[in-house]
């Protein structure tokens, strides 16, 4: 789906909201901006991030003296894009990653991919592979989600389906060696990116934490500096769950970038200007369906610019 396609839902919601709090309204007054903030925050952007949005356009309204009723969306756009651009976290528009431009070294470039069970970690490993394959790189697949023989098999299918090899062992095998086959295997063939898939059991946050460690560390013995990325990955249409989440991961162990799957037909597309403005992690990739294709580069401008269309 495309990006305007995906938000649709969020943004009835939203804009019915406002429409209904705007009535017989001329002008942006302390009334008007209480229900903003309320429809902000049932949007899913989060309490914190709403109240600096607020504060801005209290400035803005400070500032000019008189702000009209029809200037509201606009105002919102700006000041939006004007807060997300003080989390300076870069701008991609592609599937690049860093060794084409010069950021890591050597090869392979290894990304390690974390996250609940049900968020879509499988389906967006899928994705990337099959986007990084049609950019040119040999992409190689590592099943260390040993913990659910589902997980071992999921990934299997998108490798099949996208074309890529995988690297996998029995269900229950440490996943640092499941990990560590993959590098070796990906060194030997002079693979360009490895994506490790791993299990993320939050409920043990101890567990979560040294499992993670030790499959870095054991990765490190192959390829010294992996893994080059950490992508947490989470269920958009969960709201602030993907928030509790992304709290405890971030806390857990070092993530670099995140995507935020299933903005297709939710209404609480609103998370992701909440996310961008709190974790100082980019958001790097959006998941819009469950088709291959139906995962985008996120671009914090284009996404401000759509929803407030
Ligand atoms: P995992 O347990 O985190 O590996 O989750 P899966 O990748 O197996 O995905 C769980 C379900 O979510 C599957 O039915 C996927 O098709 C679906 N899914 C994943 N990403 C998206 C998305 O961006 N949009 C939609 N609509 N569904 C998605």
């Amino acid at each position: 789906e495309t990006l305007d396609k995906s938000l649709e839902k969020s943004k009835t919601n939203f804009f019915s909201k406002l429409t209904k709090a705007v009535a017989g309204k001329s002008k942006v007054d302390e009334e008007v901006l209480d229900n903003l903030e309320e429809i902000l925050v049932a949007s899913d952007v989060g309490v914190n991030t709403t109240l600096k949005i607020i504060t801005r356009i209290e400035n803005r309204v400070a500032s000019d003296k008189y702000l009209g009723i029809e200037e509201l969306n606009q105002i919102l756009r700006e000041e939006i894009a004007a807060l997300l651009s003080e989390t300076n976290t870069g701008e991609a528009t592609e599937f690049v990653i860093p060794i084409a431009i010069g950021t890591v070294q050597s090869k392979p470039y290894v990304l390690m991919v974390v996250g609940v069970n049900g968020v879509g970690k499988t389906t967006t490993i899928g994705k990337l592979a099959y986007q990084f394959k049609k950019a040119g790189y040999n992409v190689v697949l590592g099943a260390a989600d040993t913990f659910r023989a589902a997980a071992i098999d999921q990934l299997q299918i998108w490798a099949d389906r996208v074309g890529v090899p995988i690297v996998r062992q029995d269900m229950g095998s440490d996943p640092a060696s499941v990990a560590f086959d993959t590098l070796q295997s990906a060194v030997a063939q002079n693979a360009d990116i490895v994506i490790i898939d791993t299990a993320g059991r939050l409920h043990n946050k101890i567990n979560l934490m040294n499992e993670l460690t030790k499959v870095k560390r054991v990765m490190q013995k192959v390829v010294g500096d992996a893994p080059h990325d950490v992508l947490l990955v989470l269920d958009g249409s969960t709201g602030q769950n993907a928030f509790e989440q992304a709290k405890q991961f971030t806390a857990a162990t070092e993530v670099t970038c995140l995507a935020v799957t299933k903005l297709d037909g939710t209404a609480k597309g609103g998370v992701v200007i909440g996310i961008s403005d709190q974790f100082q992690i980019p958001v790097k990739y959006i998941g819009v369906g469950e088709g291959i294709e139906d995962l985008q580069v996120f671009n914090k401008y284009e996404f401000v610019d759509s929803f407030f269309k």
